[in-house]
């Protein structure tokens, strides 16, 4: 029974709204990258595996992780592979859109500018093989496109995989709002690249609200979709600031009280819920107590999503599997939620109206409830 649904879980076409470039790296290429720097003595191989492999981390370990990850992914030759595996790994669980984010990147040492940086992932996004990754500049069709999704699988014909990517850009809250005004502009400049919004992100204790506000502010008049870490921990001050701003969507809602929970609900903007980072990260008592209940329940506007899937060990099939486990939630809901997901995302409508014919298609054949 529990093997049917997870193998249901993973047939099922897939929205993948949050996700963060370097969490969502392969254990085994950190090794394998932990292993070439401890070869060369940049690092010590053997006390970085440990911390790799280690399961259950709170949230200062995770941020002292993502340091560590920077130290082996941050050379544009790498920066492409991780893009390439990172995008065929979600389209290997049939992920059929994924809004992969990442903070462009300067670094001296290596020649990288935040630009070059994200050429090297736009490298990575082409050079993807082994499924078909529909990238900005790629010509939609129509027939092909419901041919080439996990329709084409559950159909018992084997084609490649198709997924639409875009990207995100995100601002880490240890940059200055000088740096996070030059990754607005590059967003900018960046938008016929497939880059579709802005993402506040990083350590939640570091910063404050009023330095990313001016590069927000400017996202915003420029008309860039914008999705915002919201309440990972309990700062009262900016949970308010955050929902007075307004964004397109807000990631986690974890610590809101009673009156931030109703000033929510009633403002309607779409969650990212990410149950397993959430529990793992402490912003959740356990799944059965996880704030998703809560907001589904109410109607909210929510997609499932992984943050993390590298660093939390899990996958966007696994994160509907626990939902499906923890609440009871019937196929049937399961196929509503990733299929309203698609109404969250921010690339164009010519895009979601292929992915709604996806799910259409699914539906109508009835290779799902
Ligand atoms: P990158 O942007 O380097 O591709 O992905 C890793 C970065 O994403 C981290 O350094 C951090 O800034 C951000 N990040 C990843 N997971 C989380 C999370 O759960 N919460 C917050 N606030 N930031 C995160």
């Amino acid at each position: 029974m529990e093997a049917e649904m997870r193998e249901w879980c993973v047939a099922l076409p897939k929205v993948e709204l949050h996700a963060h470039l370097n969490g969502s790296v392969r254990d085994s290429t950190l090794l394998e990258l932990a292993k070439q720097l401890g070869d060369r003595g940049v690092i010590v191989f053997e006390d970085v595996k440990d911390v790799i492999m280690k399961n259950g981390r709170s949230l200062p370990e995770c941020f002292k992780l993502f340091d560590l990850f920077h130290i082996l992914t941050t050379d544009h030759d790498t920066v492409t592979r991780i893009t390439k595996e990172v995008v065929g790994d979600f389209a290997a669980e049939n992920v059929v859109y994924l809004e992969i984010r990442t903070t462009p990147k300067n670094n001296e040492a290596k020649g990288m500018t935040k630009r070059s940086y994200m050429n090297a992932v736009l490298k990575g996004l082409k050079a993807v093989e082994d499924v078909d990754a529909v990238l900005f500049d790629s010509i939609l069709r129509p027939d092909e496109t419901l041919s080439r999704t996990p329709v084409g699988d559950l159909d018992g014909v084997t084609k490649k995989k198709k997924i639409y990517v875009r990207l995100l850009l995100s601002i880490d809250r240890r940059e200055t709002t000088s740096a996070a005004l030059d990754t607005v502009n590059l967003a900018m400049e960046m938008k016929d690249q497939g880059v579709v919004g802005i993402d506040l992100s990083g350590n939640p204790v570091v910063g404050e609200w009023e330095t990313y506000l001016p590069a927000l502010e400017h996202a915003k008049e420029l008309g860039i979709p914008i999705t915002i870490h919201c309440g990972e921990v309990p700062n009262r001050k900016e949970i308010q600031a955050v929902l007075d701003f307004c964004p397109q969507r807000l990631g986690h809602v974890c610590c809101l009280n009673d009156e931030e929970w109703k000033k929510l609900k009633s403002s309607m903007i779409p969650v990212e819920i990410c149950l397993t980072s959430n529990v793992m990260t402490g912003g959740a008592p356990s799944l059965e107590l996880h704030h998703f209940a809560d907001l589904y329940n109410a109607k909210h506007p929510l997609s499932l999503c992984t943050d993390d899937s590298g660093l939390f060990s899990t996958s966007l099939s696994n994160e509907y599997y626990l939902v499906a486990s923890t609440f009871s939630l019937s196929k049937a809901e399961l196929f509503r939620l990733a299929q309203g997901a698609v109404e969250f995302a921010f690339v164009d409508d010519e895009v979601k109206k292929f992915l709604r014919a996806v799910f259409e298609h699914v539906a109508r054949k009835g290779l799902m409830p």
